[in-house]
């Protein structure tokens, strides 16, 4: 079966990414899809960026604009959901805001660590630079203990991209995969399903978040999964899905989950 469901894709709301709702709509439906979930940036609740996320006053409009799109399309199930940074000492606050609206699905991304420099986004482009000076092998611990602690925090529904580390190529020197084991151990516990991303595929890395061999781990432990494309542009909605589907059975997967109201709707065989 072809993947039909696509959970992750990026509105114009957010900077950094082009194309409106309707333009989303109409490409999944060219595509064939059956639903999309839509998953802009929550908005930073400790700075402002509006080349990565809208602002908070703008959330309300992101939510009627969905509703009011679903609204509007009986042959194309929407889902609202969104991609919420996990960062520690907003967890708190993150929380509440997540409970004022009615996502299907929230998904929880690690796309920031702590240095003594300061926060440092380093999938964002603008901070490559910062990688010159970093000890990989470092970073990519440092990668994984924050995905444990954003399972742990109860927040998320679905992790996102869970080895967006590897983005511009950079490689660990150290064997990481007891660490890896183990991270899939605590989203197990937490409960949180995975992506399998295909935007890596469209980055200098030049994969599928994860890997086959980071998949294989979480597979193991049974940790469950959704598909979605991290479109920036709605030419990409459902990309490469035929290949991120041979990855999920390469690693033993049989099946997918569909959300709906931040529970389960059903699985999808694959
Ligand atoms: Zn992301
Ligand atoms: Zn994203």
């Amino acid at each position: 079966m072809k993947i039909k469901h696509d959970y992750h894709m990026h509105t114009c709301r957010c900077g950094h990414a082009v194309g409106t709702i309707e333009e989303y709509i109409a490409e999944a439906k060219r595509k064939g899809l059956e639903e999309i979930g839509m998953s802009d940036h929550l908005p930073f609740l400790t700075h402002r960026d509006p080349q990565y996320t809208m602002d908070l006053s703008e959330l309300p409009d992101y939510h009627r604009d969905m509703e009011e799109a679903r609204a509007r399309h009986s042959n194309l199930s929407i889902k609202i959901g969104i991609e919420a940074d996990y960062m520690q000492n907003a967890s708190d606050r993150i929380g509440e805001l997540l409970k004022k609206y009615p996502y299907d699905f929230v998904i929880g991304s690690v796309h920031f660590m702590k240095q003594p420099e300061g926060d440092w986004a380093f999938d964002d482009p603008r901070e490559i630079e910062r990688w010159k000076n970093a000890d990989i092998d470092e970073v990519y611990r440092n990668y994984y203990r924050l995905l444990q602690g954003a399972a742990r925090s109860g927040l998320y529904d679905i992790m996102g991209h869970i080895d967006l580390v590897k983005k511009f190529g950079h490689r660990p020197k150290a064997d990481l995969t007891d660490t890896i084991r183990q991270t899939a151990r605590v989203f197990a516990q937490s409960g949180v399903a995975i992506e399998i991303n295909t935007s890596g595929l469209r980055k200098p890395v030049k994969e599928i978040y994860p890997s086959l061999e980071v998949l294989k781990a979480y597979s193991a432990e049974r940790v469950p999964i959704v598909f979605g494309s991290d479109s920036h542009d709605p030419k990409d909605v459902g990309a490469d899905f035929d290949r991120a589907r041979d990855l999920a059975l390469a690693a033993g997967y049989s099946e997918y989950r569909v959300y709906k109201s931040r529970k389960v709707q059903k699985t999808v065989k694959l």
